[in-house]
């Protein structure tokens, strides 16, 4: 058996275009436009490219982006002064600030002063502790991608087995949560899981967001099971410089009943849902109805 390969680019390219009629919409008859502010501090190259990404897409969109480039050296109270400038805007309905920050500063100090209702990457104690208790919240856009793929591939996930591998604030926990939420039964494994393999063959979906290069082997993955690998990772192989995920995808393809492929599988989305996310904030700062199929 072959999985069903998910299209994580279709489906971010779909995600953006219904942001992009629904923004056109709100400009037409509420006369709003949603504003996406970035804020950079340093030169970090990676930081860099993800921050001219995000620019680019959320103008493509219909949005406002406003983007704020700070030096490394920028001292913590003037970067929060920034952001309580920002969370007074009212054309700014999302806020971003590019982890990882310079180390002089307190990244969790910098994160919980954004507003929460402007916190789009759904990072703030605020939006762990809605998300946890199963109210409405800002969601992360890494796990909120995984989830809407999932959604769409299975429909209901009720009763499904699902292991999470990897427990980071940022993809694994929340990943969790919202798995929980459309009522799986969920395990998180991590470094110190015994029996990973065991745990993962019980899996009917199987996240892996651990930032291992092909960590998990085909013969991890029970028949037919969806495989959604968020890992990252850039490896050499046959003198090349090449992206692979967490997951040994020519083994797990053979196995799973669908699998995510890297790149172009939950990548993609991560963007397509800030943008969902913005205009989730800008629709409800405004009173107006959310997005149907864009939040969690
Ligand atoms: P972190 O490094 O913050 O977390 C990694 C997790 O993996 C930890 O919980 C760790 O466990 C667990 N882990 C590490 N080694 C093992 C092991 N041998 N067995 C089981 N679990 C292990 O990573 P992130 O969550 O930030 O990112 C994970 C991956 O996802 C990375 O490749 C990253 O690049 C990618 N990523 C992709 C995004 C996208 O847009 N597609 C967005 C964000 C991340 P423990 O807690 O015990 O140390």
């Amino acid at each position: 058996m072959t999985a069903k390969v998910i299209d994580g680019k279709a489906f971010a390219a779909n995600v953006r275009e219904q942001v992009a009629a629904h923004v056109a919409r709100l400009k037409e008859q509420n006369g709003i436009t949603p504003g996406l502010a970035v804020v950079l501090v340093g030169e970090d190259p990676a930081s860099q490219v993800y921050v001219r990404n995000k620019h680019a897409s959320t103008i493509e969109v219909g949005m406002n982006s406003f983007e704020h480039r700070l030096s490394a050296e920028t001292s913590e109270s003037d970067l929060l002064a920034l952001i309580a400038q920002l969370n007074a805007d009212p054309t700014v309905h999302g806020i971003l600030v590019q982890l990882p920050l310079p180390s002089h500063l307190n990244s969790d100090l910098v994160i919980n002063s954004i507003d929460p209702a402007k916190d789009v990457d759904g990072f703030h104690i605020s939006n762990v502790g809605l998300l946890g208790t199963g109210q409405k919240s800002m969601v992360p856009c890494t796990p909120l991608g995984c989830l809407m793929m999932l959604r769409d591939h299975h429909g209901s996930l009720a009763g499904l087995n699902a292991v999470v591998v990897g427990r980071s604030n940022i993809v694994g926990k929340p990943m969790a949560q919202l798995l929980l939420g459309d009522s799986c039964t969920v395990t998180i494994a991590h470094s110190r899981t015994k029996d990973l393999a065991a745990v993962c063959r019980g899996a009917d979906i199987l996240v892996a967001a651990v930032g291992r290069p092909e960590m998990i082997p085909g013969d991890w993955v029970k028949p037919g099971a969806t495989v959604i690998d968020v890992g990252i990772n850039r490896i050499e192989r046959d003198g090349k410089n090449k992206l692979v995920g967490d997951v040994h995808y020519a083994s797990a393809v053979e196995v799973a009943g669908a699998i995510t492929p890297v790149p172009g599988g939950v990548g993609p989305m991560t963007i397509a849902c800030l943008l969902a996310n913005t205009l989730t904030a800008c629709c409800r700062a405004n009173g107006l109805t959310e997005p149907k199929g864009l939040t969690a």
